[in-house]
């Protein structure tokens, strides 16, 4: 007989994995290596130690171990806020009148609000281990740079974040978060990288975008003693991170004897979606499972939906490795929506290539219906999610309402990944009823793909 399921499946301290996973390695076609951005060549691990920490160098170049230990002192600073709930959703179910039965992963019972934290203190530690004196970074809505300064304050690390400017100024309070937490936050493009006065002199009073904050970020890195640049998405071992969240995700529904159906998760850069399916996808390519595996990102920056899967750069400033991903093109600026943490020109080179071999599939969606959607699931489930969050969501209820339509009882699973309560603004402007859709046509897109690198 069917267990009741509580509202709330929490796992005991104890039942939170002690390993990451790490998908490349059941991936029989890896994903296509990094490139050196100077020499077109797969980069080695010693050049790619110049810019990240030596030990997640590593893992971003080891697509073969499945499986990492999880350092106890990451392990302990997990125990803050993890093992994370995964909530059954009987009242957005009840609203609906669906017979599907929908479970979310809620990743926003932190400070920082949402799954950054679970990578944050990952990179942060590696880079104490190694005796580093800090660390630098690029946030664009302020989810990251929070995640990074609190792990930072914590293992007592130095941490410069470079904001994109127009969330700097649209978001003070994202920014005295950080600060109290002891970062020191810059407004991108500064004067104070070589490449921010070159940025800021092209394109006079620019507001900034997420590419050219990673490009200073990386100079502030690399002209600094003892510093190291760490990334909050796309990276595979960001994603190997995040995998703390498939594997609590599926550890809950063992524990139920749950065989879910359907997993869905927003794709920005892809490392929520990808840790959150990872041991699924594991299955999946292991010939164990099958599940229905779904990306949902912004109509105003579709990489997966629209994009080319090809090599391009990672930054505005081209000074990262290469990666061979879907992309919209790294001088694609996306229009100014509010889900400012999917508003990147790419996608993980491991999602992409899952993607490529069809195990799981995109869809795109409009900013006014995925507000829309965060509103009801705000009244009934008492949760404010976040924009980048509430793109699952819109899906999760589609797919809950044709289960309605045809009488399935399917088990849907969708990654809540944060809260938004500094993303008010956005929703005053879904409030008054003035937000717009912004949706690029395909002229608008051949301009930034028509200068991808060519890389043979
Ligand atoms: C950053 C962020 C995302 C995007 O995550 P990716 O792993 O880059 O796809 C989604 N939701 C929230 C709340 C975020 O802060």
């Amino acid at each position: 007989m069917e267990k009741k399921i509580p509202y709330k499946i929490y796992l005991e301290e104890h039942e939170m994995p002690r390993q990451w996973y790490n998908v490349r390695a059941d991936m029989k076609k890896k994903p296509a290596p990094l490139l050196n951005p100077e020499t077109f060549k797969p980069i080695t691990e010693d050049e790619l130690s110049k810019v990240f920490c030596r030990e997640l160098a590593k893992q971003e170049l080891d697509d073969t171990t499945a499986y990492f230990d999880i350092p106890t002192e990451i392990r302990d600073f997990y125990k803050m806020y993890r093992p994370s709930p995964l909530v059954r959703a009987y009242c957005l179910e009840e609203k609906l009148g669906t017979p599907a039965h929908i479970y979310y992963k809620f990743e926003g019972n932190n400070t920082s609000g949402s799954h950054k934290l679970n990578s944050a203190i990952a990179q942060a530690y590696y880079a104490k281990m190694q005796g580093l004196k800090g660390v630098t970074t690029e946030t664009g809505a302020g989810q990251w740079g929070t995640a990074l300064s609190m792990a930072c304050s914590y293992l007592d690390l130095d941490c410069q974040v470079y904001m994109v400017k127009c969330s700097y100024e649209q978001k003070p309070f994202r920014r005295e978060v950080m600060r109290t937490y002891g970062a020191k936050v810059t407004p991108s493009p500064s004067m104070t990288t070589e490449v921010g006065r070159k940025i800021n002199e092209e394109f006079p009073g620019t507001t900034g975008s997420l590419g050219c904050a990673i490009s200073e970020a990386v100079e502030a890195a690399g002209s600094q003693e003892g510093y190291r640049y760490v990334l909050g998405s796309v990276l595979s071992q960001v994603m190997l991170h995040q995998s703390i969240i498939g594997l609590e995700a599926k550890a809950a529904l063992d524990k139920y004897g749950v065989k879910a159906d359907m997993i869905i998760g927003c794709a920005g850069g892809g490392s929520n979606l990808g840790g959150l399916i990872s041991p699924f996808a594991g299955e999946m390519l292991r010939g164990e499972a099958d599940y229905e595996l779904i990306a949902v990102e912004p109509s105003s920056c579709p990489s997966l939906t629209r994009g080319t899967y090809a090599y391009d750069y990672c930054d505005t400033g081209k000074v990262c490795p290469l990666a061979k991903m879907y992309t919209l093109g790294s001088g694609y600026i996306p229009s100014a929506s509010h889900a400012g943490g999917l508003r990147y020109h790419g996608m993980s080179s491991v999602v992409s290539e899952l993607y490529d071999q069809g195990l799981l599939t995109a869809r795109s969606v409009t900013q006014t219906e995925v507000f829309e959607a965060a509103q009801t699931f705000a009244r009934v489930e008492g949760i404010l999610p976040a924009p980048e969050s509430s793109h699952a969501i819109k899906v999760a209820m589609d797919e809950a309402m044709k289960c309605k339509e045809t009488g399935e009882t399917k088990t849907i699973v969708f990654g809540l990944t944060g809260t938004g309560y500094f993303d008010m603004y956005a929703y005053q402007k879904y409030n008054d009823g003035v937000m717009e859709n912004f949706i690029p046509t395909d002229e608008e897109l051949a301009v930034a793909l028509s200068k991808l690198p060519k890389v043979e």
